[in-house]
């Protein structure tokens, strides 16, 4: 075994890695760019270097660099992880020149699978079953059109160099073949380098199933079974889960084998997996191999007791495996979530920004936390938006889905978009819990997954505004504590007023549908009164400092947890996370008459237009600007007609909750 290694790459993979170096006693060497400085995988390595600015192809993927911090520190390995330089041939090869041990494939086994088209070629000696498809050399349209006709359509475009889902097409009729072939040239070009494609046949419904291998320096290959990975969005894995649902012993044993031929065929070494496409009828055809630890490879480790960075780490040293395949069994059932930083709503666009709290389940003997950030850190536009993986194990399929239930209700992001909503739904959903699995999942049932958000739960605006008036006390209460009369009726936090009624009004901004929704709390001896736009609801309860808020209503007691930055507040409850805007009417000048020719931003947020100068006509209700705050567009309208004496902002400017935007005066008279 080695006595010190480096791991080139970030994120989650990086701090995985690490966690199993550590419990071999193995030294880690960490590296990073400038943005990475004080990023988690730094901080779980016992030594990190710097290795360039923020962009990856100035610092993760700057193998020469990477290799001559690998020689200083004294490193002896080095373990790619996935992405980056894992499936680098160029890189393996001057690791052995540098007289370092890649961790992963022999070159030559990387370059067999690097081109799909190659792959295919390879595979179809092997007698292995691949998609019916054009994978020849001749790229000209008129080839490639004729391909397609004899194919079938519909058909797919694959970038031969492709990954992650880039450069893929599908085309369902001759006449859109010759746009789609540019688009995905274009994609190919951008991303690999390498426009060029092959064609294949498009499977309808399929499943996505795969197999995990591992081989040794020695001539042993096992397989550790399946994956099922049908659950997609673009082409992208969002749920994986071991074993595959409904395959039988004959058929896992078939596809085992089938893989183990593949893995043979290129003299495999290391961790790999070969991924098939399943059609309707459940055969099983060779999509492509993956020459590295898979991003899911947790949930195979749940089902066979496993631990696979050991195991990469000791055929790397030249160790036999660490099992025969006799000696591997299936136990329970295993799903993996991947968290992404993301918009569904947008169709998946990444998100960016900073995780202002990052709360996730308890890890225990069923469900682990992979991640690569703690609250605080940023998501940036440089890497993956993969903020974590949740992964569940349990006896059964069932059982493993509702821990998944469970420990979704668990997370809560706040600061930047997830698709921990869309995550919940998949979980819950009949058809998923029934394994009705096929790659068009999310497409198919997007009207209950991605439906527009409907109104926030009354409980949630009583957390939420229990969380205000809660907070208030408390810091009544501090107050008091440190004033020379404790007793005094000015630091009273009951809401008694003299000959006033004993009440206060919060206004909450829903962004999802650009709502205001107010309550008026009236104090009660017992509590509270909450008229909430559809319900009145009689409300008690106690707020701790972390935000956990016991809270009973119309007497039955519930939890919920209310997280605050800035204006916002998150509120978790019942498997359920909304984020509401304070609104204070106040400070956005709505309920002073005095104010209503000044209008101020109603929260923080950029100016993304301008709709008026100065010395222009305005009448009441048009629009004069538009602030973008939390992803949504609030367009800020004159409260009066006028004439507009100033405009404080330009597009592009940030402004804080308060700040006054536009100053509207009397209307000139003739
Ligand atoms: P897999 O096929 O292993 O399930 P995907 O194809 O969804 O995974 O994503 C893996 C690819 O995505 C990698 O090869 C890499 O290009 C990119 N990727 C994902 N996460 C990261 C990360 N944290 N760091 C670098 N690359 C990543
Ligand atoms: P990548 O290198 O981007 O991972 P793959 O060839 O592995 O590309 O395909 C990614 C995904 O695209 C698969 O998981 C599957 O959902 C879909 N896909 C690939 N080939 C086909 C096909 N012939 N028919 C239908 N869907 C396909
Ligand atoms: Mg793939």
């Amino acid at each position: 075994m080695f006595d010190k290694i480096l791991i080139a790459n970030r994120g989650e993979i990086a701090c995985r890695i690490a966690r199993t170096c550590r419990a071999l006693g193995v030294r880690t060497v960490a590296v990073h760019s400038t943005a990475d400085a004080a990023a988690r995988h730094v901080a779980l390595c016992d030594e990190a270097w710097p290795i360039g600015a923020a962009p990856a192809r100035e610092s993760y993927l700057d193998g020469a660099r990477i290799i001559e911090v690998a020689r200083r520190a004294g490193a002896e390995a080095i373990h790619p992880g996935y992405g980056f330089l894992a499936e680098n041939a160029a890189f393996a090869r001057a690791c052995a020149e540098a007289g370092l041990v890649f961790i992963g494939p022999p070159p030559a086994a990387i370059e067999a699978m690097g081109s799909k088209q190659a792959a295919k070629a390879i595979m179809i000696e092997a007698g292995v079953p691949v998609v019916p498809g054009y994978h020849g050399d001749d790229q000209s349209p008129e080839r490639l059109a004729a391909a397609a006709a004899e194919i079938g359509y519909p058909v797919l475009i694959k970038a031969t160099a492709g990954g992650g889902g880039k450069g893929m097409r599908r085309v369902d009729a001759p006449a859109d073949l010759a746009e789609a072939l540019d688009a995905a040239r274009r994609e190919a070009r951008s991303a690999f380098g390498d426009d060029r494609v092959l064609i294949e046949k498009y499977l309808l419904t399929p499943r996505h199933v795969e197999v995990q291998v591992f081989a040794d320096s020695h001539g042993e290959v096992v397989h550790l079974f399946e994956r099922d990975c049908s659950i997609q969005r673009r082409h992208q894995k969002v749920i994986e889960e071991a074993p595959a649902p409904g395959l039988d012993a004959r058929a896992r044993q078939h596809l085992g084998e089938t893989a183990i031929a593949a893995a043979r065929a290129i003299d495999y070494v290391g961790a790999g997996t070969v991924e098939f496409i399943m059609d309707a009828e459940g055969r099983c055809y060779f999509m492509e191999m993956n020459t590295r630890l898979q991003v899911e490879h947790p949930v195979t480790e749940a089902i066979t007791g496993t631990d696979l960075v050991a195991w990469q780490l000791a055929v790397a040293a030249g160790e036999p495996l660490p099992r025969r395949q006799s000696e591997l069994t299936i136990a329970g059932h295993a799903f993996e979530v991947r968290v992404y930083a993301e918009d569904p709503a947008r169709d998946f666009m990444p998100a960016t920004g900073t995780l202002h709290h990052l709360l996730t389940p308890p890890p225990d003997a069923h469900v682990r936390i992979d991640s690569g950030v703690r609250a605080g850190d940023t998501i940036s536009v440089h890497y993956d938006p993969m903020i974590a993986k949740l992964i569940v194990h349990d006896r059964d399929r069932a059982r493993a889905l509702a821990r998944l239930r469970q420990a979704l209700e668990g997370f809560v992001v706040v600061g930047v978009s997830t698709n921990l909503g869309l995550l919940g739904r998949l979980a819950a959903h009949p058809a998923f819990a029934a394994a009705q699995l096929d790659t068009g999942f999310i497409e198919q049932h997007r009207d209950t997954l991605l439906a527009a958000p409907t109104a926030p739960d009354c409980r949630m605006l009583a957390a939420a505004t229990l969380h205000q008036l809660l907070g208030v006390e408390r810091e009544a209460r501090a107050r008091a504590a440190d004033s020379s009369d404790p007793h005094s009726p000015w630091h009273a936090t009951s809401g008694w007023r003299l000959n006033t009624d004993c009440h206060r009004t919060l206004h909450f901004i829903d962004p999802l549908r650009a709502e205001t929704l107010t309550v008026v709390a009236h104090y009660r001896d017992d509590g509270f009164r909450l008229e909430t736009p559809r319900e009145t609801l009689a409300v008690d309860g106690q707020l701790d400092a972390e935000g956990h808020i016991r809270l009973r209503v119309d007497g039955v007691q519930r939890e919920a947890r209310v997280l605050q930055d800035g204006a916002e507040l998150t509120v978790a409850m019942a498997g359920e996370t909304r984020t509401l805007v304070i609104h204070n009417p106040l400070a956005a000048g709505m309920d002073d008459a005095h104010e209503e020719n000044r209008l101020v931003a109603p929260m923080p947020g950029i100016v993304v237009a301008v709709h008026v100068r100065p010395g222009e006509r305005v009448d009441e209700g048009d629009a004069l600007l538009v602030l973008e705050a939390m992803k949504m567009e609030t367009v800020i309208r004159a409260s009066a007609a006028g004439v507009v004496e100033t405009v404080h902002y330009g597009e592009g400017d940030q402004v804080a909750e308060g700040s006054e935007l536009v100053v509207i005066g009397e209307p000139a008279t003739a």
